[in-house]
Protein backbone atom coordinates (compact mmCIF):
# COMPACT_ATOMS: atom_id res chain seq x y z
CA UNK A 1 0.00 0.00 0.00
CA UNK A 2 1.18 3.40 -1.02
CA UNK A 3 2.16 6.12 2.00
CA UNK A 4 -0.23 8.32 0.31
CA UNK A 5 -3.26 6.07 1.00
CA UNK A 6 -6.11 6.59 3.39
CA UNK A 7 -7.10 3.05 3.68
CA UNK A 8 -7.35 2.49 7.50
CA UNK A 9 -8.24 -0.94 7.09
CA UNK A 10 -11.31 -0.64 8.94
CA UNK A 11 -14.95 1.64 8.61
CA UNK A 12 -16.34 4.33 10.38
CA UNK A 13 -18.15 4.32 13.17
CA UNK A 14 -19.41 1.31 14.93
CA UNK A 15 -18.75 0.34 18.71
CA UNK A 16 -16.41 -1.76 20.81
CA UNK A 17 -18.86 -4.09 23.19
CA UNK A 18 -17.25 -6.40 25.16
CA UNK A 19 -15.86 -9.62 24.09
CA UNK A 20 -16.49 -12.37 26.08
CA UNK A 21 -15.51 -15.07 23.87
CA UNK A 22 -12.69 -16.33 26.58
CA UNK A 23 -15.08 -19.10 27.94
CA UNK A 24 -14.91 -21.19 24.82
CA UNK A 25 -12.34 -19.98 21.79
CA UNK A 26 -9.68 -22.56 23.07
CA UNK A 27 -12.22 -25.32 23.18
CA UNK A 28 -12.21 -27.48 20.27
CA UNK A 29 -15.47 -28.77 18.10
CA UNK A 30 -17.14 -31.70 19.76
CA UNK A 31 -19.73 -34.13 18.80
CA UNK A 32 -23.35 -33.01 20.09
CA UNK A 33 -25.52 -36.59 20.69
CA UNK A 34 -28.27 -37.45 18.85
CA UNK A 35 -31.52 -36.69 20.47
CA UNK A 36 -34.10 -39.53 20.19
CA UNK A 37 -36.53 -37.41 18.24
CA UNK A 38 -35.37 -34.53 15.69
CA UNK A 39 -37.86 -31.78 14.84
CA UNK A 40 -37.06 -30.04 11.87
CA UNK A 41 -38.91 -26.78 9.97
CA UNK A 42 -38.97 -26.29 6.69
CA UNK A 43 -38.44 -22.82 7.23
CA UNK A 44 -35.14 -22.81 7.49
CA UNK A 45 -33.94 -20.26 5.02
CA UNK A 46 -34.55 -16.83 3.27
CA UNK A 47 -37.16 -17.67 0.43
CA UNK A 48 -39.92 -20.66 -0.03
CA UNK A 49 -40.01 -22.72 2.62
CA UNK A 50 -39.11 -26.61 1.16
CA UNK A 51 -41.77 -28.97 0.11
CA UNK A 52 -41.73 -31.80 2.18
CA UNK A 53 -41.23 -35.65 -0.02
CA UNK A 54 -41.77 -37.76 2.74
CA UNK A 55 -44.66 -39.08 4.64
CA UNK A 56 -45.48 -39.88 8.07
CA UNK A 57 -44.07 -43.85 8.84
CA UNK A 58 -41.34 -43.36 6.06
CA UNK A 59 -38.13 -45.11 7.35
CA UNK A 60 -35.48 -42.26 6.33
CA UNK A 61 -31.19 -42.58 6.44
CA UNK A 62 -28.66 -39.69 7.40
CA UNK A 63 -28.10 -37.60 4.44
CA UNK A 64 -31.41 -38.25 2.30
CA UNK A 65 -33.63 -35.83 1.12
CA UNK A 66 -36.43 -35.37 3.08
CA UNK A 67 -37.93 -31.94 1.76
CA UNK A 68 -37.48 -29.96 -1.84
CA UNK A 69 -36.66 -26.92 -3.00
CA UNK A 70 -39.38 -25.10 -3.35
CA UNK A 71 -38.16 -22.54 -5.97
CA UNK A 72 -35.00 -20.77 -7.09
CA UNK A 73 -34.88 -18.78 -3.66
CA UNK A 74 -34.93 -22.52 -1.75
CA UNK A 75 -33.24 -25.23 -0.68
CA UNK A 76 -33.87 -28.65 -0.02
CA UNK A 77 -33.52 -30.29 3.70
CA UNK A 78 -31.92 -33.73 4.41
CA UNK A 79 -32.26 -36.10 7.12
CA UNK A 80 -29.96 -34.80 10.05
CA UNK A 81 -30.83 -39.00 11.44
CA UNK A 82 -31.62 -41.98 10.28
CA UNK A 83 -35.12 -43.22 11.84
CA UNK A 84 -38.83 -42.93 11.23
CA UNK A 85 -41.14 -40.37 10.23
CA UNK A 86 -43.18 -39.92 13.37
CA UNK A 87 -45.53 -36.67 12.85
CA UNK A 88 -45.61 -34.04 9.65
CA UNK A 89 -47.37 -31.19 11.23
CA UNK A 90 -46.80 -27.46 12.08
CA UNK A 91 -43.90 -26.98 14.28
CA UNK A 92 -42.84 -23.65 16.68
CA UNK A 93 -39.70 -21.12 15.05
CA UNK A 94 -37.47 -18.81 16.50
CA UNK A 95 -39.80 -16.41 14.62
CA UNK A 96 -42.97 -16.72 17.09
CA UNK A 97 -45.21 -18.22 14.23
CA UNK A 98 -45.29 -22.09 13.39
CA UNK A 99 -44.29 -23.89 10.05
CA UNK A 100 -44.65 -27.37 8.15
CA UNK A 101 -42.34 -29.40 10.38
CA UNK A 102 -40.98 -33.05 10.24
CA UNK A 103 -40.32 -35.03 13.61
CA UNK A 104 -37.99 -37.89 12.74
CA UNK A 105 -37.65 -40.35 15.15
CA UNK A 106 -34.35 -42.01 15.57
CA UNK A 107 -33.17 -45.49 15.40
CA UNK A 108 -31.79 -46.04 18.60
CA UNK A 109 -28.87 -48.68 17.47
CA UNK A 110 -27.98 -46.68 14.18
CA UNK A 111 -24.15 -46.01 13.41
CA UNK A 112 -25.65 -42.70 12.13
CA UNK A 113 -23.46 -43.30 8.84
CA UNK A 114 -24.04 -40.79 6.18
CA UNK A 115 -23.74 -42.33 2.46
CA UNK A 116 -21.34 -40.89 -0.46
CA UNK A 117 -23.65 -38.91 -2.27
CA UNK A 118 -22.68 -37.66 -6.17
CA UNK A 119 -19.56 -36.13 -6.05
CA UNK A 120 -18.94 -32.66 -7.95
CA UNK A 121 -15.05 -32.10 -9.07
CA UNK A 122 -13.96 -28.57 -9.15
CA UNK A 123 -11.59 -29.33 -11.50
CA UNK A 124 -14.18 -30.61 -13.99
CA UNK A 125 -17.12 -29.33 -13.19
CA UNK A 126 -18.93 -25.94 -14.57
CA UNK A 127 -19.62 -22.95 -12.83
CA UNK A 128 -23.39 -23.94 -13.49
CA UNK A 129 -23.04 -27.61 -12.25
CA UNK A 130 -21.20 -26.08 -9.15
CA UNK A 131 -23.85 -23.72 -8.24
CA UNK A 132 -26.96 -26.58 -8.58
CA UNK A 133 -24.19 -28.55 -6.34
CA UNK A 134 -24.71 -25.95 -3.74
CA UNK A 135 -27.72 -25.46 -3.79
CA UNK A 136 -28.59 -29.34 -3.66
CA UNK A 137 -26.31 -29.62 -0.99
CA UNK A 138 -28.83 -27.15 0.85
CA UNK A 139 -26.00 -24.89 1.71
CA UNK A 140 -27.42 -21.41 3.47
CA UNK A 141 -25.46 -18.64 4.66
CA UNK A 142 -23.99 -19.84 7.97
CA UNK A 143 -23.34 -16.80 9.69
CA UNK A 144 -27.05 -15.89 10.57
CA UNK A 145 -28.41 -14.58 7.54
CA UNK A 146 -29.60 -18.09 5.86
CA UNK A 147 -29.61 -16.76 2.38
CA UNK A 148 -29.36 -19.49 -0.44
CA UNK A 149 -25.61 -19.71 -1.30
CA UNK A 150 -26.42 -20.54 -4.74
CA UNK A 151 -28.37 -17.17 -5.64
CA UNK A 152 -25.70 -15.27 -3.26
CA UNK A 153 -22.92 -17.10 -5.38
CA UNK A 154 -24.95 -16.25 -9.06
CA UNK A 155 -22.91 -13.18 -10.44
CA UNK A 156 -25.32 -11.02 -12.64
CA UNK A 157 -25.07 -11.07 -16.34
CA UNK A 158 -23.12 -7.99 -17.43
CA UNK A 159 -21.25 -8.09 -13.88
CA UNK A 160 -17.94 -9.16 -12.80
CA UNK A 161 -16.39 -10.59 -9.66
CA UNK A 162 -12.83 -9.40 -9.42
CA UNK A 163 -12.34 -10.54 -5.72
CA UNK A 164 -13.72 -13.42 -3.64
CA UNK A 165 -13.62 -11.68 0.32
CA UNK A 166 -14.20 -14.74 2.98
CA UNK A 167 -15.49 -13.41 6.26
CA UNK A 168 -14.01 -14.98 8.69
CA UNK A 169 -14.66 -11.36 10.96
CA UNK A 170 -17.03 -13.11 13.55
CA UNK A 171 -17.37 -9.83 15.68
CA UNK A 172 -20.56 -10.43 17.39
CA UNK A 173 -19.75 -11.00 21.24
CA UNK A 174 -19.65 -14.52 22.59
CA UNK A 175 -19.34 -16.58 19.26
CA UNK A 176 -16.24 -18.14 18.48
CA UNK A 177 -17.72 -21.22 15.76
CA UNK A 178 -15.46 -19.38 12.65
CA UNK A 179 -12.96 -19.11 14.50
CA UNK A 180 -13.00 -23.00 15.14
CA UNK A 181 -14.03 -23.69 12.00
CA UNK A 182 -10.68 -21.99 11.27
CA UNK A 183 -8.52 -23.49 13.32
CA UNK A 184 -10.14 -27.15 12.39
CA UNK A 185 -11.29 -26.97 9.41
CA UNK A 186 -8.73 -24.67 7.41
CA UNK A 187 -8.39 -27.77 4.79
CA UNK A 188 -11.93 -27.67 4.02
CA UNK A 189 -12.06 -24.00 3.76
CA UNK A 190 -9.05 -24.22 0.97
CA UNK A 191 -11.50 -26.56 -0.81
CA UNK A 192 -14.62 -24.60 -0.40
CA UNK A 193 -12.32 -21.97 -1.54
CA UNK A 194 -11.67 -23.53 -4.82
CA UNK A 195 -14.94 -23.77 -5.50
CA UNK A 196 -15.85 -20.22 -4.88
CA UNK A 197 -13.54 -19.58 -7.77
CA UNK A 198 -14.65 -21.52 -10.23
CA UNK A 199 -18.64 -20.41 -9.60
CA UNK A 200 -17.84 -16.43 -9.20
CA UNK A 201 -14.48 -16.29 -11.97
CA UNK A 202 -12.97 -14.16 -9.20
CA UNK A 203 -8.79 -13.48 -9.91
CA UNK A 204 -8.37 -12.80 -6.22
CA UNK A 205 -9.60 -14.39 -2.78
CA UNK A 206 -8.94 -12.34 1.03
CA UNK A 207 -9.93 -14.23 3.88
CA UNK A 208 -10.73 -11.15 6.68
CA UNK A 209 -9.88 -11.87 9.95
CA UNK A 210 -10.75 -9.75 12.89
CA UNK A 211 -7.10 -8.86 15.12
CA UNK A 212 -8.69 -11.57 18.03
CA UNK A 213 -8.21 -14.41 16.12
CA UNK A 214 -4.40 -14.30 15.28
CA UNK A 215 -4.23 -17.71 15.51
CA UNK A 216 -6.10 -18.65 13.03
CA UNK A 217 -4.74 -15.91 10.74
CA UNK A 218 -1.59 -17.36 11.55
CA UNK A 219 -2.35 -21.04 10.58
CA UNK A 220 -4.25 -20.41 7.63
CA UNK A 221 -1.34 -18.32 6.31
CA UNK A 222 0.86 -21.77 6.73
CA UNK A 223 -1.42 -24.21 4.81
CA UNK A 224 -2.27 -21.43 2.63
CA UNK A 225 -1.90 -23.21 -1.31
CA UNK A 226 0.20 -21.99 -3.55
CA UNK A 227 -1.87 -22.55 -6.85
CA UNK A 228 -4.35 -20.09 -5.91
CA UNK A 229 -4.62 -16.26 -5.26
CA UNK A 230 -5.23 -15.57 -1.52
CA UNK A 231 -4.40 -13.96 0.59
CA UNK A 232 -5.27 -13.34 4.74
CA UNK A 233 -5.88 -9.76 5.89
CA UNK A 234 -6.08 -9.36 9.39
CA UNK A 235 -8.55 -5.95 10.30
CA UNK A 236 -8.54 -3.70 13.71
CA UNK A 237 -11.53 -5.51 15.90
CA UNK A 238 -14.60 -3.62 16.20
CA UNK A 239 -18.38 -4.01 15.48
CA UNK A 240 -20.35 -5.11 12.77
CA UNK A 241 -17.10 -5.76 10.85
CA UNK A 242 -19.02 -8.91 9.90
CA UNK A 243 -21.32 -7.05 7.56
CA UNK A 244 -20.43 -7.30 4.51
CA UNK A 245 -20.28 -3.93 3.58
CA UNK A 246 -18.17 -3.19 6.62
CA UNK A 247 -15.69 -5.72 6.05
CA UNK A 248 -15.76 -4.57 1.89
CA UNK A 249 -14.32 -1.16 3.51
CA UNK A 250 -12.34 -2.85 5.78
CA UNK A 251 -10.30 -4.96 3.49
CA UNK A 252 -10.59 -2.70 0.44
CA UNK A 253 -11.29 0.62 1.66
CA UNK A 254 -14.22 0.57 -1.25
CA UNK A 255 -17.99 1.42 -0.27
CA UNK A 256 -20.86 -0.44 -1.68
CA UNK A 257 -23.28 2.01 -2.86
CA UNK A 258 -26.69 2.99 -0.97
CA UNK A 259 -29.16 0.17 -1.76
CA UNK A 260 -26.03 -1.09 -4.18
CA UNK A 261 -24.95 -4.85 -3.48
CA UNK A 262 -21.33 -6.18 -3.46
CA UNK A 263 -21.13 -7.64 -7.38
CA UNK A 264 -22.08 -3.58 -7.78
CA UNK A 265 -18.58 -2.94 -6.74
CA UNK A 266 -17.74 -6.03 -8.30
CA UNK A 267 -16.79 -8.41 -5.32
CA UNK A 268 -18.48 -11.29 -3.72
CA UNK A 269 -18.30 -12.36 0.00
CA UNK A 270 -18.61 -15.68 1.54
CA UNK A 271 -18.77 -16.26 5.52
CA UNK A 272 -16.41 -18.69 6.25
CA UNK A 273 -17.94 -21.50 7.76
CA UNK A 274 -20.09 -21.66 4.41
CA UNK A 275 -16.74 -21.72 2.55
CA UNK A 276 -15.76 -24.92 4.86
CA UNK A 277 -19.22 -26.40 4.36
CA UNK A 278 -18.72 -26.29 0.41
CA UNK A 279 -14.91 -27.98 0.36
CA UNK A 280 -16.41 -30.48 2.92
CA UNK A 281 -20.22 -31.64 1.28
CA UNK A 282 -19.22 -31.22 -2.37
CA UNK A 283 -16.63 -33.52 -3.07
CA UNK A 284 -18.76 -36.24 -1.16
CA UNK A 285 -22.00 -35.48 -2.70
CA UNK A 286 -23.50 -34.81 0.79
CA UNK A 287 -25.99 -32.20 1.70
CA UNK A 288 -25.78 -30.48 5.40
CA UNK A 289 -27.02 -32.54 8.65
CA UNK A 290 -25.29 -30.64 11.12
CA UNK A 291 -23.24 -27.36 11.95
CA UNK A 292 -20.97 -25.86 14.53
CA UNK A 293 -22.69 -23.69 17.15
CA UNK A 294 -21.25 -21.84 20.04
CA UNK A 295 -23.40 -22.69 23.72
CA UNK A 296 -22.33 -20.24 25.90
CA UNK A 297 -23.38 -17.38 28.45
CA UNK A 298 -23.24 -17.27 32.16
CA UNK A 299 -26.10 -20.18 33.06
CA UNK A 300 -24.15 -22.38 30.81
CA UNK A 301 -22.33 -25.21 33.11
CA UNK A 302 -20.65 -26.82 29.82
CA UNK A 303 -19.90 -23.93 27.19
CA UNK A 304 -18.42 -24.91 24.02
CA UNK A 305 -18.59 -24.87 20.42
CA UNK A 306 -20.37 -28.71 19.50
CA UNK A 307 -21.74 -30.33 16.11
CA UNK A 308 -25.25 -30.52 16.01
CA UNK A 309 -27.58 -32.16 14.45
CA UNK A 310 -30.24 -29.94 12.62
CA UNK A 311 -33.54 -30.32 14.25
CA UNK A 312 -31.86 -31.13 17.61
CA UNK A 313 -34.93 -29.43 20.33
CA UNK A 314 -33.51 -26.82 22.21
CA UNK A 315 -34.25 -28.37 25.69
CA UNK A 316 -32.13 -31.18 24.71
CA UNK A 317 -29.56 -29.29 24.33
CA UNK A 318 -29.57 -26.85 27.10
CA UNK A 319 -30.25 -30.41 28.99
CA UNK A 320 -26.95 -31.90 27.74
CA UNK A 321 -24.55 -28.87 28.59
CA UNK A 322 -26.66 -27.83 31.65
CA UNK A 323 -27.83 -24.69 33.58
CA UNK A 324 -26.61 -22.92 36.43
CA UNK A 325 -29.29 -23.95 39.23
CA UNK A 326 -31.97 -24.35 36.45
CA UNK A 327 -32.33 -20.58 36.05
CA UNK A 328 -32.54 -18.59 32.99
CA UNK A 329 -34.26 -15.33 32.54
CA UNK A 330 -32.88 -14.91 28.77
CA UNK A 331 -31.89 -17.11 25.93
CA UNK A 332 -30.25 -15.56 22.53
CA UNK A 333 -29.96 -17.47 19.43
CA UNK A 334 -27.00 -16.17 17.84
CA UNK A 335 -24.81 -13.14 19.08
CA UNK A 336 -26.32 -10.64 21.63
CA UNK A 337 -26.50 -7.97 19.17
CA UNK A 338 -28.28 -9.24 15.94
CA UNK A 339 -29.75 -12.73 17.85
CA UNK A 340 -33.16 -12.75 18.31
CA UNK A 341 -34.34 -13.83 21.77
CA UNK A 342 -36.01 -16.83 22.01
CA UNK A 343 -39.94 -17.05 23.27
CA UNK A 344 -40.52 -20.97 23.00
CA UNK A 345 -38.29 -24.01 24.14
CA UNK A 346 -40.03 -25.86 21.74
CA UNK A 347 -37.98 -24.55 19.13
CA UNK A 348 -35.07 -26.38 17.67
CA UNK A 349 -31.62 -25.90 15.82
CA UNK A 350 -31.93 -24.47 12.28
CA UNK A 351 -28.89 -24.10 9.58
CA UNK A 352 -28.99 -20.67 10.99
CA UNK A 353 -28.24 -21.26 14.32
CA UNK A 354 -24.56 -19.62 14.94
CA UNK A 355 -25.03 -19.27 18.82
CA UNK A 356 -27.25 -19.96 22.05
CA UNK A 357 -26.27 -17.94 24.87
CA UNK A 358 -28.04 -18.30 28.39
CA UNK A 359 -27.80 -15.86 30.60
CA UNK A 360 -29.78 -16.39 34.09
CA UNK A 361 -31.74 -14.02 36.44
CA UNK A 362 -28.18 -12.04 38.40
CA UNK A 363 -26.78 -11.70 34.69
CA UNK A 364 -29.31 -9.53 33.38
CA UNK A 365 -29.94 -6.16 34.63
CA UNK A 366 -33.38 -4.93 33.34
CA UNK A 367 -33.32 -1.64 31.97
CA UNK A 368 -36.90 -1.25 31.06
CA UNK A 369 -37.46 2.15 31.51
CA UNK A 370 -37.09 4.12 28.23
CA UNK A 371 -36.36 7.99 28.98
CA UNK A 372 -36.56 10.41 26.30
CA UNK A 373 -33.86 11.58 23.37
CA UNK A 374 -31.46 13.55 24.94
CA UNK A 375 -29.33 14.53 21.39
CA UNK A 376 -26.57 13.07 22.44
CA UNK A 377 -24.90 12.33 19.23
CA UNK A 378 -23.91 9.22 20.24
CA UNK A 379 -26.53 7.56 18.21
CA UNK A 380 -25.15 9.17 15.26
CA UNK A 381 -21.36 8.54 16.23
CA UNK A 382 -22.10 4.79 16.26
CA UNK A 383 -23.94 3.74 13.04
CA UNK A 384 -21.76 2.48 10.50
CA UNK A 385 -23.66 3.54 7.27
CA UNK A 386 -24.29 7.34 8.58
CA UNK A 387 -27.38 7.22 9.16
CA UNK A 388 -29.38 9.28 11.76
CA UNK A 389 -31.16 6.86 14.38
CA UNK A 390 -32.22 9.43 16.74
CA UNK A 391 -34.16 11.30 14.12
CA UNK A 392 -35.25 7.69 12.77
CA UNK A 393 -36.28 7.19 16.11
CA UNK A 394 -38.62 10.17 16.69
CA UNK A 395 -40.45 9.55 13.05
CA UNK A 396 -40.87 5.35 14.20
CA UNK A 397 -42.87 7.06 16.94
CA UNK A 398 -45.11 8.92 14.69
CA UNK A 399 -45.21 6.14 12.12
CA UNK A 400 -43.76 8.24 9.86
CA UNK A 401 -42.71 5.51 7.26
CA UNK A 402 -42.25 6.84 3.95
CA UNK A 403 -40.47 10.00 5.37
CA UNK A 404 -38.13 7.30 7.53
CA UNK A 405 -37.62 5.72 3.77
CA UNK A 406 -37.33 8.52 1.29
CA UNK A 407 -35.50 10.67 3.28
CA UNK A 408 -33.50 8.88 6.35
CA UNK A 409 -32.24 5.57 4.20
CA UNK A 410 -34.19 3.65 7.07
CA UNK A 411 -33.72 0.76 4.35
CA UNK A 412 -30.30 1.22 4.42
CA UNK A 413 -30.42 0.06 8.54
CA UNK A 414 -29.10 -3.98 8.74
CA UNK A 415 -29.79 -3.88 12.13
CA UNK A 416 -27.05 -4.12 13.43
CA UNK A 417 -27.60 -2.53 17.03
CA UNK A 418 -24.89 -0.71 17.52
CA UNK A 419 -27.47 2.59 18.29
CA UNK A 420 -29.51 0.71 20.73
CA UNK A 421 -26.30 -0.09 22.41
CA UNK A 422 -25.26 3.11 23.14
CA UNK A 423 -28.07 5.05 23.82
CA UNK A 424 -28.17 6.32 27.69
CA UNK A 425 -32.01 6.73 27.03
CA UNK A 426 -32.29 2.74 26.41
CA UNK A 427 -35.08 3.52 23.66
CA UNK A 428 -35.02 0.27 21.56
CA UNK A 429 -33.55 2.37 18.23
CA UNK A 430 -33.45 -1.15 16.67
CA UNK A 431 -36.68 -2.62 17.58
CA UNK A 432 -38.13 0.24 16.65
CA UNK A 433 -36.55 0.31 12.89
CA UNK A 434 -37.39 -3.36 12.46
CA UNK A 435 -41.12 -2.70 12.86
CA UNK A 436 -41.12 0.31 11.10
CA UNK A 437 -39.24 -1.57 8.05
CA UNK A 438 -41.96 -4.30 8.29
CA UNK A 439 -45.16 -1.96 8.45
CA UNK A 440 -43.77 -0.03 5.38
CA UNK A 441 -43.28 -3.11 3.51
CA UNK A 442 -46.75 -4.40 4.48
CA UNK A 443 -47.82 -0.81 3.34
CA UNK A 444 -45.95 -1.28 -0.11
CA UNK A 445 -47.76 -5.01 -0.62
CA UNK A 446 -51.14 -3.40 0.58
CA UNK A 447 -50.98 -0.29 -1.88
CA UNK A 448 -49.91 -2.57 -5.07
CA UNK A 449 -52.85 -5.21 -4.52
S1 LIG B 1 -29.21 -0.60 13.72
FE1 LIG B 1 -29.35 0.56 11.79
S2 LIG B 1 -29.48 2.70 12.40
FE2 LIG B 1 -28.73 1.54 14.19
S3 LIG B 1 -26.52 1.67 14.04
FE3 LIG B 1 -27.09 -0.24 12.98
S4 LIG B 1 -27.34 0.33 10.83
FE4 LIG B 1 -27.31 2.27 12.03
S1 LIG C 1 -28.18 7.90 21.60
FE1 LIG C 1 -30.28 7.90 22.35
S2 LIG C 1 -30.42 9.79 23.55
FE2 LIG C 1 -28.57 9.99 22.31
S3 LIG C 1 -29.27 11.05 20.44
FE3 LIG C 1 -29.42 8.87 20.02
S4 LIG C 1 -31.54 8.35 20.53
FE4 LIG C 1 -31.12 10.32 21.50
Amino acid sequence: MGFLSLHTNTFKNGIHPPENKDDTKGLPIRQFPFATELIIPMTQHIGAPAEITVREGQEVSRGQVIAKAAGYVSVPIHSPISGIVEKIGLVPTISGSKAQGVTIKAFPSSGQEVAEGYCVDYKTASADEILHAIQDAGIVGLGGAAFPTHVKLKVPEGKVCDVLIINGIECEPYLTTDHRVMLEQGEDIYMGIRYLMKVTGAKEVIIGIEGNKQDAADLLNKIKPTDIPVSVKVVPVKYPQGSEKMLITAVLGKEVPSGGLPIDVNIVTVNIATTAEIGRLLPHGRGIQERVITITGPAVKKKGNYLIPIGTPLRFVLDHVGIVDDDIAEIYMGGPMMGPAVADLDISITKGTSGILVFGSKDVVHTDKIYPCIKCGACVDACPISLNPSKLGILAKFESYDLMVSDFNLMDCFECGSCSYVCPSHIPLVQYFRLSKSRYKRKQSLNQH
